[in-house]
Parts: structure tokens; sequence; C-alpha cells
């Protein structure tokens, strides 16, 4: 297996990974902050993320993957206000969509998904450890870290720390702090506002203390990963860090991963703010794919390059993933164990294990395809090499998760592929009806179009 060497934003470098323990990787990933329902942005540093703890799990490592939920910050507290619930009802749809697209996109699961709201305890225990250092200070019932006591601060977002600004979820004019860089650590409680009783007064958590308290409940006070979008280097992982190890006095993380944004077709970020996104469910209002969702958001663009999104990508998605279906039913492989051929399977580690290029992987992946099907259309493929093809797919499917491979269909998809042919005769696209129909005949699922709409049997 290829050494896994990754970028790591703390030292500007790519760098070989090794975890902490042997074998054993611990790992955290920000958000969703479940204010609303995630958009495809949110969703592509998901699948980053995705591809991250695949490709781990791929190189053997067994994986401790903490995704927090952020169900309590200054949008959720605004919003459930307008609407005059609690926090937790109003959270509650966005939370149950979240784990819908979750498994809409067949994201791994995280072991763990600790709520915010869950874990006020630590929080409260981690303020305290960092009062009793001399870190922190108390205006009018909030508590603030006092950052010129971290001389590192700035170090992870390489910021001169004469010139910082505070980050936009601090709220400066509303407290009187000591210097506008501090950032709450524990919000006072203000009127109508959801708070907790607790040592350090009445009031709520700051968000940034939230992820400090909570990955290093699970993954203990340093651990190997954390990783979120460009967007949370500062303040939000900055601050984490100033937390974290000001308390411990041990380092925090030893690999920092940032994705890049999703744009829109004019390069500007995907935000709910600008209004210029799309969520999962839209699209598949739209009658999008769910895989070309997913193979557009994990493979468009390597990971630390912004993707730009366009429906001429979901398009270009969909297409690859049906390219790879139907290599993988044209191979007519033999059910024989087998290995995937060792030079490709050889590229596609190289380009992974490179700070997970999945560009040139795929790329890497569709000139052995093309080559393949020639040799395939001429006939007289042994069946052992088309066994090993068919491993080299499954191999690469480990990662991908998009290829139906050939085989019994089960019921669900069966039916999700007949609606998709209903829809592609409404819409007046017959060739795409009939190939699907063609397809599921070589799966062995039979249709009858009847006037009560089509039936389906499974022939032998
Ligand atoms: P949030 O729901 O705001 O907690 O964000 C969840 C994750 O999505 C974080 O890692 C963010 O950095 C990331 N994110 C937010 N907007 C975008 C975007 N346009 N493109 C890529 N990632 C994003
Ligand atoms: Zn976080």
């Amino acid at each position: 297996m290829t050494a896994l060497r990754l970028h790591n934003t703390a030292s500007g470098r790519v760098e070989e990974f090794t975890p902490l323990e042997p074998g054993h990787v611990r790992m955290y990933t920000c958000g969703p902050t479940v204010h609303d329902y995630s958009h495809i942005g949110n969703f592509r540093t998901i699948l980053f993320e995705d591809l991250l703890h695949r490709l781990l799990e791929t190189q053997g490592y067994k994986v401790t993957h903490v995704r927090n939920l952020t169900d309590v910050e200054d949008r959720i507290i605004r919003k459930s206000q307008e609407q005059g619930v609690d926090i937790d009802v109003y959270t509650a749809e966005y939370i149950e969509a979240f784990f819908e697209d979750l498994a809409t996109l067949r994201v791994r699961p995280a072991g763990v998904y600790p709520r915010a709201t869950g874990h006020i305890t630590e929080m409260v225990a981690l303020i305290q450890r960092l009062a009793a250092g001399g870190h922190t200070y108390e205006v009018e019932g909030s508590h603030y870290f006092r950052i010129a006591t971290f001389p590192k601060y700035g170090a992870l977002a390489r910021l001169d720390p004469t010139k910082l600004k505070t980050g936009a979820r601090v709220d400066v004019d509303e407290y009187g702090k000591d210097d506008p860089r501090d950032f709450a650590l524990w919000k006072a409680r203000k009127p109508g506002e959801h708070f907790w009783d607790t040592p350090l007064g009445a009031g709520r958590p700051g968000w940034h203390i939230e992820c400090s308290a909570m990955s290093m409940r699970y993954l203990g006070e340093t651990f190997d990963i954390h990783t979120g979008g460009v967007d949370l280097i500062f303040p939000h992982h900055e601050d984490e860090i100033a937390q974290s190890e000001a308390a411990t006095g041990k380092p925090f993380v030893r690999y920092w991963l940032h994705a890049a944004h999703l744009t829109d077709a004019t390069g500007e970020k995907m935000s709910k703010r600008l209004k210029n996104f799309a969520t999962v469910r839209d699209l598949l209002a739209e009658g999008v794919a769910p895989r070309a969702i997913r193979y557009a958001l994990l493979t468009g663009a390597h990971y630390r390059k912004p993707l730009h999104f366009s429906s001429e990508m979901l398009v270009g998605a969909d297409s690859s993933v049906r390219r790879l279906n139907e290599f993988a039913v044209r191979l007519q492989a033999p059910a024989d164990p087998a290995d995937p051929p060792a030079d490709i399977r050889q590229r596609w580690d190289d380009a992974l294990a490179d700070n997970l290029n999945i560009e040139e992987a795929v790329g890497e992946l569709f000139t052995w395809i093309r080559t393949f099907n020639t040799r395939l259309e001429t006939g007289g493929v042994p069946p052992a090499e088309r066994a090993s093809a068919m491993a080299m797919l499954r191999y690469a499917d480990q990662i991908l998760d998009v290829i139906d491979f050939p085989g019994a269909l089960d019921d669900a998809e069966v039916i999700r592929l007949i609606e998709e042919r209903r829809a592609a005769r409404a819409a007046g696209d017959f060739a795409r009806s009939d190939e699907i129909r063609e397809l599921l005949r070589q799966r062995g699922i039979q249709l009858d179009d009847t006037k009560d709409g089509t039936r389906w049997k499974r022939i032998t």
C-alpha cells in the first residue's frame, strides 16, 4: 500500500501521515449547523471527508470518526425565537433531513454524532479549566478567552496577530470585551433565549468551545485529524486550538485538512446568506440521480481546489456513473474470486495516496476502462481477466460507491429504475427508457407495461 500523504494546513505542506496509535485514526469533522437544510456546498466538504474516511479504511486503518451536530448557536437561537419554539423543536426537522441526505449520498456513517446541547457539562468544565489557568475573564456574566495569554494564536491561519479582526460569529458590540480579538466561551443569558444554569452562570456556550469539548471528549486531548471547509480555518479552528491547547498544555490536532468551496458559476462561495445554494432535496426534485450528485461532488475537483457547480457538471457525472455501470455489465465476469490488475490498482492507489488526488485516480480508471472496452469489443478476453477487471471496479467502488454490480438487484433498486424509466418516457427520452429496460433485462428483471403501470418480475 502506498504511504498516505496529506496536506496539513498547520504546516502548509504535504506530509506523510502516521496516526498517533498504529493502525487507528481518530478524526473529527465540524458541522452541520442544523439551522436549516444543509446545501450541496456543505456536502462537498462532507464528501471530501467521506473520501478521506474511506481511503483510510482501504489503507487498513480502524477509523474513529466523530461528526458533531452544532444544534445551538446564534442563527438557531434567532430562528427558533422567530418561530416561538424551543431550539430542539426547531432543529429536529433539520437533523432528520441531514441524516436522510447522508444516506442519499451514501456517506459512511461516523461512529458518534455528538450534539452540542448534550455536552454542556463538558464545555463548562473546559471553560473552568481555562479560567483556572488564567485564560479567561468575565464581563456581565459572559466569559471570554483572553487571546493575549496564548502566544501561538493565529498560527494555523498564518495571521499577523497585531492585525487580527474578530470573526463573523463573535458579537463584539454587545459585550464589553477587553480586546476585540477575544472571543466568547460562554454567553450570558439574554431574555427569551434558551439557557442553561451552570456554575459559570446562566447562559449558553459560544460556538467554538462546542467543538473543543466534543472532540476531546470522544477522541482524547490530542488526536490525529480535524477537517472542515476553508471558511472554518479562521476564526473557528484557530479558536479551537487556543481553547484546547491553553487548557491541556498538549498539542490538540496533528493534521488539519480543509476543503475548498463549492462555488456558483460566478465563482462565489455557495452559501445560505447569498441565496445561491441548492440542497440535495432540490436536486432530487429536479430528477437528478443521487449517485450523480455523489459522483460530482466527490470527483469534480481535487478537494483543495474550488469546485464550480453547474447543471453540466451533474449531467457529466451522471454519464460517468452510467459508463461505470455499463462496463460492469459488459464485462460478464465470472463470479470467481480475483485480484485487480496490479498496474491499474497501483495507479489508483498512488493517485489517492497523493493527498487524495481523486481527479487523477478517476482519470486513470477511465483510461483503463476505455482500453479494456476496446478489447471487449474485439472479443476473446479470457474469463480470468474479466474477473480481475471486475475486482478492480469493486475496489474503486469502495471509494466511489456509485456502481450497480450485476447480480440480483434488490426490490427498492428495481422500483427506483422503473420510476426513472417512467420519468424518462414522460420526458420523451425513449433512448434512456429502452436503456433501463435492457439494463433490467440483463439483471434478470422483466418489465410488463400495463394500463395500470409497469409490472415487473424476476426471470431465471
Ligand atoms: P455548517 O453547516 O455551517 O456547520 O458547515 C458544514 C461544513 O460545510 C463545514 O465544514 C463548512 O466549512 C462547509 N461549507 C460551508 N459552505 C461551503 C461551501 N460553499 N463549499 C464547501 N464547503 C462548505
Ligand atoms: Zn467545529
